[in-house]
């Protein structure tokens, strides 16, 4: 692997940004950051002109993309992630929303035969499989008729190591206790979602070992003063994560901003729930087999229920800036260092000597022009 070296760019660290620094990237690692520049003859050097550069984006709930959907043909994490390189996004978590267990076996066995030779593209760390232990009255676009009750027998070998990296379920469903417990000694994390949880019911899930809420807001009750429910559970447990569709559509600006104002970028992760119209013209398009509208903004069945979004991760970061008015460098945080904090991610999600190089130089419109996955060049805009 050949070493890079990248100067005259500037560099997001934590929650500032440094002008002129200079980056060597060694064995897929970045081994050295310095301000200025340094010349240093025999490595490859780029110029980046002083574009910005951070950490590679992290999306943790993607359905699809491109003409691509994971739950109907998983085989396409691949096709997806050489694509959501131009977009800045460096690792993911292809989706799979409620469907047979055959079928969520059959993605499992397609993530680990691993990466096709001399693949490009941002890497799928694993699943996450959204279902199908759902509360039915908050189904949202899962199919009702494949849901079932949490049963330890089902999640036997659910595990990072066999393609299962976090798990949404309803904590007050029967039996989610023990799937709950089975999962997070596994190394699985445990999001909570498409539920009618109380917040007792939430905390508890909390202390079974439960981590974070899938999509804030969407598919669990509102907040109601005597009854804050899993919303107000995941608002107000400082511990806990949440992720969030910043798309203006699923969660009203002003939601954003209190889910801003309450949690921080420490603990708000934004999501795209992308499905397969991301990247894709207007028109009529699937989710797991379920026919959707997809316009210039919206993805809705036919009758109208939300059924996923078009979303890309840059546009939720210059969104949720709007929304909530946090700065620059908390909006990428919310998409690089709080999803890597949650996957337990220790080498992804930051610039620091000693991780992973995967990073991104965007021009001044969040547009990438070029993306580096473990230190390698995947995606040249000038080329
Ligand atoms: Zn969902």
């Amino acid at each position: 692997m050949r070493d890079l070296f990248i100067q005259n760019a500037r560099i997001m660290i934590g929650d500032t940004i440094l002008e002129n620094q200079s980056i060597r990237i060694r064995n897929g690692k970045i081994s050295v950051l310095e301000r200025g520049r340094t010349d240093k003859p025999s490595m490859e050097g780029i110029d980046a002109q002083g574009l910005l550069l951070t950490p590679g984006l992290i999306d943790i709930q993607i359905n699809g993309g491109f003409g691509f959907d994971f739950t109907h043909n998983p085989e396409s994490i691949w096709e997806v992630g050489h694509q959501l390189i131009r977009i800045g996004v460096t690792s993911f978590l292809p989706t799979i929303i409620t469907s047979p267990m055959e079928k969520i076996q059959k993605a499992l066995d397609i993530w680990k035969a691993g990466k096709p030779d001399d693949y490009l593209g941002a890497f799928p760390l694993g699943w996450h499989i959204e279902g199908p232990f759902l509360n039915p009255e908050k189904k949202g676009a899962h199919r009702v008729e494949y849901l079932q009750s949490p049963e330890l027998g089902l999640i036997s070998d659910w595990n990072p190591t066999n393609g299962v990296k976090l798990v949404t379920l309803a904590p007050e469903l029967p039996g989610s206790e023990d799937v709950i417990r089975k999962l997070v000694s596994a190394g699985v994390v445990v999001s909570l979602g498409h539920s009618t949880a109380t917040s007792q019911q939430a905390d508890n899930a909390f202390r079974w070992g439960a981590r974070a809420g899938t999509h804030l807001y969407n598919a669990m009750q509102g907040l109601h003063h005597r009854e804050p429910g899993l919303t107000g559970a995941l608002l107000t447990n400082e511990q806990i994560f949440a992720g969030l569709i910043v798309d203006g559509i699923h969660v009203h600006p002003q939601m954003v901003k209190l889910a801003y104002q309450v949690k921080g970028a420490g603990h708000l992760i934004l999501i795209t729930d992308a499905m397969e119209a991301l990247g894709m013209p207007s028109g009529r398009y699937f989710l797991a087999g379920k026919e959707v509208e997809v316009d210039s903004q919206s993805a809705r069945l036919t009758d109208g229920t939300l059924a996923g979004s078009i979303l890309s991760l840059p546009e939720a970061i210059k969104n949720v800036m709007r929304f909530s008015g946090c700065s620059y460098p908390e909006a990428f945080q919310m998409a690089t260092e709080t999803p890597a904090r949650l996957l337990g991610l220790k080498f992804k999600g930051s610039i620091e000597i000693g991780q992973d190089a995967d990073l991104v130089l965007w021009d001044e419109n969040l547009k990438a022009q070029m993306a580096i996955v473990s230190g390698e060049i995947v995606y040249n805009h000038t080329e």
